[in-house]
């Protein structure tokens, strides 16, 4: 401690930013890098981290490790009114992969350059693991006694399905878990609108389904292909056809009130819920990233991402793999989608063996609910003249496990206007991924003001 700091004490406020900036730059240089692989990950050492921010607060650190090195941490704080609803706030601890050659700095080197922090995790999701761990710190060491419990969650594993995270505790420790509401990251970025910025209130997500195709021919000379039975080349009209496939449009509710709130002029705002207008009236306005979600929000995607086939080149291939990466609208059954393959692929479908590497179905929070009045309430106290956006993700979760389950789960957090709201979509599991310091320290006083005005 300087002697500054011992003659005038850093308000609370500054004190939280700069300890959120400080962790949140320890969980950079930590990567925690999930690459799918059991042994990545290693989120044994940021749960290390948090716990050693945590100690001397009196929070107690429940420890749950799904596998060598897959940790993940839960503290809380115990409600006086067991009748009261219980909050769990939810980050996570692993990160994806970087390809560094991309990046302007070191991904993992945490720099902060002119009040920002640059590296792999800075907006997805370490800002708001790190920020919760500081909030709760705060919380407890100001004798906080909610009516309601608040528990914190630091979750391993979410970059490959929270298998060895949320996946795990909800199957093996429900009750250390068990909880009204959730929230956790997919929100936050303000939208700029005539009456103020709106932030986004993520309340639901697509299903994903992931869907393998087995393309079959019958092998030969290379040097004699004429009239030969060509696994890739059927491979190639296959891909053609998903890709030319055009899902029927469909018109959440979700998304218009999502539209609804972005106040736009009103002939745009009509043609934009309206199934046969809704891309040509996204690509008129001028938001970077906009006319793919418009595109995700309202229709079942499908993308052919990984192929793999062929042995030698002066063989005719007899089998082709083809991965292919469909998100389902809620309300859209994994069954729904094997219908929608069959028909996107036609007649070829008898030439194609289809599996099923996983088939998850969308979720949806409701948008009026406590939790969402409590988050409007302590973000207008933040930000003066700013309202919350609920809208759907196209990525998922951890909060899809809780939603399954029927809790109320939202992703949600406060960005400052420093960073063009456009830029977001490009950041995430991006290049160049960072945050400024004013939004830790805006997300960490929401956090705050939420658990006082929910608990109370
Ligand atoms: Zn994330």
């Amino acid at each position: 401690m300087t002697t500054d700091a011992v003659r005038t004490p850093m308000p609370d406020n500054v004190r939280m930013q700069t300890e959120s900036t400080e962790l949140l730059r320890t969980l950079i240089r930590n990567a925690c890098v999930n690459s799918g692989e059991a042994a990545s990950g290693q989120e044994v050492r940021t749960a290390d981290a948090i716990e050693d921010y945590l100690a001397g607060s009196g929070l107690r650190c429940e420890r749950y490790e799904a596998a060598p090195g897959r940790v993940s941490l839960i503290t809380r704080i115990e409600g006086r009114d067991p009748s009261a609803p219980t909050l769990l706030l939810m980050g996570h601890t692993d990160v994806v992969p970087v390809n560094s050659a991309g990046w302007q700095r070191d991904p993992f080197g945490a720099e902060i350059v002119d009040g920002i922090v640059w590296g792999r995790g800075a907006i997805d999701m370490l800002n708001i693991t790190a920020t919760m761990a500081v909030a709760i710190r705060h919380l407890a060491a100001g004798a906080f006694r909610p009516r309601g419990t608040l528990i914190y969650l630091a979750a391993a594993d979410e970059e490959s399905f929270g298998t060895y995270g949320v996946g795990h505790l909800m199957e093996h420790h429900p009750e250390a878990i068990r909880t009204d509401y959730v929230v956790t990251e997919g929100g936050g970025v303000p939208v700029p609108t005539r009456s103020g910025p709106r932030f986004s209130l993520a309340i639901g997500e697509k299903g994903i389904n992931w869907r393998r195709l087995i393309i079959r021919g019958t092998p030969g000379h290379g040097a004699v292909p004429y009239g030969s039975d060509n696994a890739l080349v059927t491979a190639a009209e296959v891909v053609r056809r998903i890709t030319a496939y055009r899902p029927k449009t469909t018109i959440l509710d979700v998304w218009r009130r999502y539209v609804a709130s972005l106040e736009l002029e009103p002939s745009l705002a009509d043609a934009l819920v309206d199934p046969d207008r809704v891309l040509d009236a996204a690509s008129r306005l001028d938001m970077r990233g906009f006319v793919p979600l418009a595109h995700a929000c309202t229709h079942t995607t499908f993308s052919p991402n990984v192929v793999q086939g062929g042995t030698k080149v002066n063989i005719v291939p007899d089998m082709v793999q083809l991965e292919v990466d469909i998100r389902s609208l809620p309300g859209v059954s994994p069954k729904d989608v094997d219908a929608m393959l069959a028909d996107a692929i036609g007649d070829l479908a008898a030439r194609v063996e289809v599996q099923t590497p996983r088939a998850e179905p969308g979720s949806l929070s409701s948008a009026a609910t406590p939790l969402a009045d409590a988050l409007a309430r302590a973000t207008a106290a933040l930000v003066p003249g700013s309202r919350i956006a609920p809208r759907m993700m196209a990525a998922s979760t951890d909060a899809r496990y809780f939603r399954w389950k029927g809790v109320t789960a939202y992703g949600f957090a406060l960005h400052s206007m420093r960073l063009p709201h456009g830029e977001y979509s490009a950041m995430f599991h991006g290049n160049n991924e960072r945050i400024d310091v004013e939004s830790l320290g805006l997300t960490v006083r929401l956090w705050d003001g939420l658990c006082r005005d929910l608990l109370g």
